[in-house]
C-alpha cells in the first residue's frame, strides 16, 4: 500500500514491541520477567488518582484550553521557579498528552526539511523518528564511554553541519541513566547559544536521581546568561507513576508556546481533563508530591545498588554504566558475540526465548552492542533475572 511521505520512514517504537512480544509470551504461559518496559511499578500516589476522582465527580470532565488548565500552568511554573531560583512565566508552559507529545510539538514546530537535529547518543528510541516525523534530519552524537556517553562540546564540533538547527539531550538517560552536571550542561548550551542551535532538553527522568541531593540538574539549573532558545520537556510520567495519564510539558518561550499550542489545538486539543487534574494536585500539593517521590526514590537508589552489586558478582566482565538517575542499567554484551549471534537484538532474542527474560536490545538506542534492562521492579525479579542471564552466559560460554 502507498503511503504519504510523512510515514514512509516510520516504524513502532522498539521499546514498545519488546514489551508487547514479552506480554504475549507471557499470555501463552511462558514464566517471562519482562524488564523492557519504561515505567515505574508503582501505583499512582493515592492523592493524585483521588484528586482525578474527585475532579471527574465535580464535572471536571470538559474541553480545557489546549495549553492546559490555567491552575496546572501555574503549579508548574512555580515549581520550575523553585527548581531555577528565576521567575518562570505560566504562559511559558504547554501541558501535553505525555512528554512524548511535548517533544512532538517541539520538533514539528521548530524543524522542518533540511534542517539537521543532533541528537545525543545512545538516545531515547523515539527522537529520531520523532525528528524525522518532521521531515527533518537526526544526526547521532556519541559521547565517550569512559564519559558515560555524555556528550561534550568537542562531539557536538566534530557533527554538526550548516544545517544544524537543534540538539536534543535527555538528564538523567534513558538508557545509559548518566546524569549531566550543571558544568556540562552550561557547556552544552553555551555551543547552543553561540551557534542559534535550539536546545531540546528532555528532563522526565529528573525526579529520580540516585545521587547528591534531591532532583537532578538539569537546563534550569545553568546560569540565564548561557542559554540560548531552549524548549524544557518534563512531566508527570516518571516521577509521579502515572504513564497511563499522559501528562507531559514544555516550557519555552511565550512566542514559541504559542506555537505549540496552535499545533496541539489541531490535533488533541487538551491533554486528558481529569489527567489534568490529577497532574494538578502532584504539581501543587509540594508536601504530599515530596514525600511520595522520596518514597519511590529510596527503592529506585536500593534496587540500583542491588543491580551494580549483582552485575559485579555474576557478570563481573561485563561492562556497564552505573547509573546515577533513572531505572535502566545499559550493558555491552558485545564481549558474547560468535558465529551465532553477531549482535545484541540476536543476544536479546536468544534470552528471552530461552530464558524468558525481556531486555531490549541497544539497536533501539543506537548502539547494538549494549543492552537494556529496566529495574523498576522488585528486589526479587531484579535477583532472579540476573541469575537468568548469568547462567545464560555461562551455558553459551560453555557450548
Ligand atoms: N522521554 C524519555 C527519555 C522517555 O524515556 C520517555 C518514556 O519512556 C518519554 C520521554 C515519554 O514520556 P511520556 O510517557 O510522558 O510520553
Amino acid at each position: 500500500m502507498q503511503f504519504s511521505v510523512n510515514v514512509e520512514k516510520l516504524k513502532p517504537s522498539a521499546t514498545i514491541a519488546v514489551s508487547t512480544l514479552a506480554k504475549k509470551l507471557a499470555s501463552e504461559g511462558r514464566d517471562i520477567i519482562n524488564l523492557s518496559a519504561g515505567e515505574p511499578d508503582f501505583d499512582t500516589p493515592a492523592f493524585i488518582s483521588d484528586a482525578a476522582i474527585n475532579g471527574i465527580r465535580n464535572g471536571r470532565t470538559r474541553y480545557t484550553p489546549p495549553a492546559g488548565i490555567p491552575e496546572l500552568r501555574v503549579a508548574i511554573a512555580a515549581r520550575l521557579s523553585e527548581r531555577s531560583g528565576r521567575a518562570m512565566e505560566s504562559e511559558g508552559v504547554v501541558v501535553t498528552a505525555g512528554a512524548k507529545q511535548a517533544l512532538f510539538n517541539a520538533l514539528f514546530t521548530l524543524f522542518g526539511p533540511g534542517d539537521d537535529v543532533m541528537v545525543a547518543a545512545p538516545y531515547w528510541t523515539t527522537y529520531p523518528d520523532l525528528v524525522r516525523i518532521a521531515r527533518a534530519e537526526p544526526v547521532e552524537v556519541f559521547g565517550e564511554q569512559a564519559n558515560d556517553f555524555k556528550i561534550t562540546p568537542t562531539d557536538l564540533d566534530e557533527c554538526a553541519t550548516h544545517s544544524t538547527r537543534g540538539l536534543i539531550i535527555n538528564t538523567p538517560c534513558n538508557p545509559t541513566g548518566a546524569v549531566y552536571s550543571v558544568e556540562e550542561l552550561t557547556a552544552l548550551a553555551e555551543w547552543c547559544r553561540d551557534r542559534g542551535v535550539w536546545l531540546l532538553s528532555d528532563e522526565i527522568y529528573r525526579n529520580i536521581h540516585h545521587v547528591g541531593d534531591g532532583a537532578a540538574p538539569g537546563i534550569l539549573s545553568v546560569p540565564a546568561e548561557s542559554l540560548g532558545p531552549y524548549v524544557l520537556i518534563d512531566g508527570a510520567s516518571k516521577s509521579f507513576a502515572m504513564t497511563g495519564w499522559r501528562i507531559g510539558f514544555t516550557y519555552a518561550d511565550v512566542e514559541v508556546t504559542k506555537k505549540f499550542s496552535a499545533l496541539q489545538s489541531q490535533i488533541t486539543s487538551n491533554s486528558a481533563t481529569p489527567s489534568q487534574v490529577a497532574a494538578l494536585a502532584a504539581f501543587s500539593d509540594t508536601d504530599a508530591a515530596d514525600a511520595a517521590l522520596a518514597e519511590m526514590g529510596e527503592a529506585f537508589a536500593r534496587r540500583r545498588a542491588l543491580v551494580c552489586r549483582l552485575m559485579g558478582e555474576l557478570l563481573p566482565d561485563v561492562p556497564f554504566i552505573e547509573p546515577d538517575g533513572a531505572f535502566y542499567l545499559f550493558f555491552c554484551v558485545g564481549g558474547f558475540f560468535d558465529d551465532e549471534i553477531a549482535n545484541a537484538t540476536e543476544w536479546c532474542s536468544r534470552l528471552l526465548h530461552e530464558q524468558g527474560v525481556a531486555l531490549v536490545p541497544g539497536a533501539a538506542f543506537g548502539d547494538d552492542r549494549w543492552v537494556r534492562m529496566s529495574f523498576a521492579t522488585s528486589d526479587e525479579i531484579i535477583e532472579q533475572a540476573l541469575g537468568r542471564i548469568s547462567s545464560s552466559v555461562r551455558a553459551a560460554s560453555a557450548g
